[in-house]
């Protein structure tokens, strides 16, 4: 941070918030003398809640960015801070994950779901030790180990007899001490234990007690709590004491910790012993100047072992000087900046390569946005192309589609990747519809390969098991012979836990199958995909998948299932070759708004965005997509496999040449990490949500020169067919009010129309 700070980079430390007395929250920002790091402090009033203090560091944060303009690099110790700052528009995001903050007393229920939004947001993951970085590995491509260094020649001075702290003196010797901040980590019945064995030896803690009530810290008149201490005072303290201690409790709260203070202990000279945390022993277990032990008896002895060392000659200074040489935080700096800098130079090729990536198409045409025009539509998705190539060809208007992306065809976006796999760009497209008005459209711009998709949920131990859950998915699970489908619905009954009144997405599912099956392929995947329990979610959101009792596995089971046989981007292409629609891609509505001359407007984007935000953000749930191309014909068994496990960081698998049927010596699948920020891919379906759309809703009805069409436009969880179901509908209102449909239909339509 500090070496950002003299690169002409600013490098600014956001603090936790305090408690003002002042009503409206503020910043308080100073530079460390030492570092030039800015050091900001949001000092919030009392009593506001966790939403009300997110939103109040939300703009605490842009106002002070907005003063520090330029590429920011936004950088997390933990997942918390993403709340206030996942909105951010970062050249690098570093996760430099310091523990396992999930298993800290107290950590708050949403760690686990925000955690697994910035993994997904992360570009590098920095871990800092070995056990951390083992634990989280496989949740992120761009993972590296960081064990602790230290600043050696501080530490040093320890060595060097340095004054004694006034708070230690006349303290008798031996003296044995713990620098560090303490909380449910420290084994207190193990302090304890030592200040019992030997009254003789003085122990001094030296730190902040944390979340521990300090009434419960064991009291000793050779046992003494020293508080809180500056960084430039450690030596001193550590240089005052014959023997340091670790006397960490072995919990869950201390698997992944790699503690700094081991080299700090040890370049100031001192032995050290220390409960067996798996960092210590892996990096330090072999010197002679670390004990370890695990029982309070053991690490008495061991102190006596560390004492009698430290009285001895300086020899096994050596061997510690030399497992410390290797240390160093230049190194440290050196290695975790080429990553970055790794980032910055990869982000840089991708820009220039979506640049330089044409569309193919006959039928992009990019003409003066000037010209006159009678409709302007915003977003060439579904509903946007399906309205473009309505009006064109049914009405004759001049239609300009333009789309902020730099392709036309929305979330159904299809392309061949190097290998010249077609593959879906933001994840699975699977064609589906009862509708044959919808099927029908369609098929005036694309001919069809019949596809059923099938997919599979990874259960315990490996197990592959057909989702939705059928009577052979039963079968698998319980090692059953459920033959008929009375015999699966008995069974499914015997499971069932009645439900009163069925109102959200877990009442759907248990009240059919039961509590356990649920969990096994609903609550994890569920809280993965949505960042909330499905008792937080409305019903219909886990009700798009149905129970089954018989043997049928394929995903849908509507009359129409196929793929267009070209893919979809051709289909869009088709749809738009027309002469009186023009298509500009990498255009957003803000650059054209004012620019462009159009009578009448159809939006497709974000609704909230379009009215500025103005009753505050409708929630979205994003993903990040990891596309795979492997020297393999094939992947896996079917075009998608479902990992419901909370643990795996990803919800599916989906291998595209099971949809496309295309023959390819090589196959590409893509990996789906559920987001909060990134694109606006999910509405999320709740009450409060709903009702936060309605308010949006009718300012939209409020400006009726504009259409709102779409999944986004109308926040409205739809598949592909429903909304071209809904554009066709919005053309038959648009029709109808220019007199272009004829008698009842017209009458109909232009009263749905208002
Ligand atoms: P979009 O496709 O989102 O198009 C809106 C367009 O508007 C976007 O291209 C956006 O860039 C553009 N835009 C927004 N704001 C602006 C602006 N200010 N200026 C310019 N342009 C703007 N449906 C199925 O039927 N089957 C499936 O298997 C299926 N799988 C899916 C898998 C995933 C991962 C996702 C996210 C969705 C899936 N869907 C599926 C749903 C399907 O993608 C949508 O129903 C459909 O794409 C919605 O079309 P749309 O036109 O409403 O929105
Ligand atoms: N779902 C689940 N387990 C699964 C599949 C789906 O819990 O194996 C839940 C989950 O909440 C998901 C919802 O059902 O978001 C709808 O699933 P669908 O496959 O329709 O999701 P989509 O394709 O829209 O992402």
């Amino acid at each position: 941070m500090t070496r950002f700070a003299q690169d002409g980079r600013r490098a600014i430390f956001w603090e936790e918030p305090v408690t003002g007395i002042d009503p409206v929250p503020a910043l308080d920002v100073r530079p460390c003398p030492q570092s030039g790091v800015l050091v900001a402090t949001p000092v919030l009033p009392d009593g506001l809640s966790g939403a009300e203090r997110e939103a109040a560091q939300r703009r605490l944060l842009d106002n002070l960015l907005a003063a520090h303009p330029g590429d920011l690099i936004r950088w997390y110790y933990t997942p918390m801070m993403l709340g206030f700052s996942g909105h951010l528009d970062a050249a690098c995001t570093v996760y430099d994950c310091m523990d396992e903050l999930a298993n800290f007393k107290f950590a708050p229920p949403e760690l686990a779901g925000r955690e697994r939004d910035l993994f997904a947001a992360a570009d590098v993951v920095f871990t800092g030790g070995h056990s951390l970085y083992e634990a989280k590995r496989d949740r992120h491509p761009n993972i590296h180990p960081f064990p602790s260094s230290v600043d050696r020649a501080h530490f040093a001075r320890a060595r060097d007899g340095e004054a004694e702290p006034l708070d230690l003196a006349g303290l008798p010797r031996p003296r044995f001490g713990f620098y560090g901040v303490v909380d449910e980590r420290m084994d207190l019945d193990l302090l304890a234990a030592i200040a019992d064995a030997r009254p003789e030896w003085s122990l001094a803690i030296v730190g902040p007690v944390v979340k521990i009530d300090p009434a419960d810290l064991p009291r000793r008149d050779n046992l003494h709590y020293l508080g809180g201490k500056g960084y430039e005072e450690l030596p001193a303290y550590l240089g005052s004491w014959d023997v340091a201690l670790m006397p960490f409790a072995i919990n869950e709260s201390t698997r992944f910790i790699s503690p700094t203070k081991t080299p700090e202990y040890l370049a100031g000279g001192r032995p050290v012993v220390s409960t067996p945390i798996v960092d210590v022993l892996r990096h330090y277990g072999d010197l002679q100047a670390v004990k370890i032990a695990d029982t309070a008896e053991a690490f008495v002895a061991a102190c006596d072992e560390a004492l009698a060392l430290a009285r001895s000659d300086r020899v096994w200074l050596e061997e510690v000087d030399r497992a410390l040489a290797q240390l160093s935080w230049d190194e440290t700096f050196q290695r975790m900046n080429g990553l970055i800098g790794e980032v910055f130079t990869r982000r840089e090729s991708e820009a220039a390569a979506v640049l330089a990536k044409t569309i193919p198409a006959p039928v992009v045409r990019t003409a003066g946005r000037r010209r006159p025009y009678d409709y302007l539509i915003v977003g060439a998705g579904y509903a946007g192309s399906v309205l473009a190539e309505r009006l064109a060809s049914g009405l004759g208007k001049r239609v300009l589609l333009i789309d902020r992306r730099e392709h036309i065809g929305g979330n159904a976006y299809d392309e061949k990747d190097a290998a010249g796999v077609l593959m879906h760009r933001y994840g699975p497209h699977i064609f589906h519809t009862n509708s044959d008005e919808v099927a029908g459209y369609l098929s005036h711009f694309t001919r069809w390969r019949p596809y059923e998709h099938r997919v599979l949920a990874s259960v315990r131990d490996g197990l592959l098991a057909p989702m939705p859950i059928n009577r052979t998915t039963l079968n698998a699970l319980y090692g059953l012979n459920l033959a008929t489908e009375a015999d699966a619905e008995a069974f499914l009954e015997s499971r069932a836990e009645p439900v009163e009144k069925i109102r959200t997405s877990e009442d759907v599912v248990v009240s059919k199958v039961g509590r356990e099956l649920y969990e096994t392929f609903f609550r994890g995947y569920t809280r993965k995909q949505w960042a909330m329990d499905p008792s937080e979610l409305d019903k219909s959101v886990t009700a798009r998948v149905p129970t089954r009792t018989n043997t049928d596995d394929r995903y849908f089971t509507d009359k129409f299932q196929a793929m267009p046989a070209d893919g979809y981007t051709r289909m869009f292409e088709n749809m738009l070759d027309h002469p009186l629609i023009t298509v500009e891609t990498g255009v957003d509505f803000d650059d054209v708004s004012d620019e462009a001359a159009y009578d009448r407007l159809i939006y497709t984007g974000p609704i909230d965005e379009y009215f500025g935000h103005r009753y505050g953000p409708l929630p979205y749930r994003s993903l990040r997509f990891r596309h795979e191309t492997l020297e393999q014909p094939w992947f896996q068994r079917v075009g998608t496999v479902n990992y419901p496990d909370e643990s795996v960081p990803y919800t599916r698998i989906s291998e595209y040449k099971h949809m496309t049927g295309q023959v390819n010596p090589r196959t590409t699948v893509t990996y789906e990490y559920p987001a909060a920020e990134g694109d606006p891919y999910y509405p999320v379906p709740r009450p409060e949500n709903q009702a936060l759309y309605k308010r949006y809703e009718a300012l939209a009805l409020d400006a009726p020169e504009v259409t709102f069409v779409g999944r986004l436009a109308t926040y409205r969880y739809y598949n592909m067919d429903q909304v071209v179901g809904q554009a066709l509908a919005t053309y038959r209102r648009i029709a109808a009010r220019e007199g272009r449909l004829e008698g009842a239909a017209a009458r109909g339509a232009a009263a749905a129309a208002g």
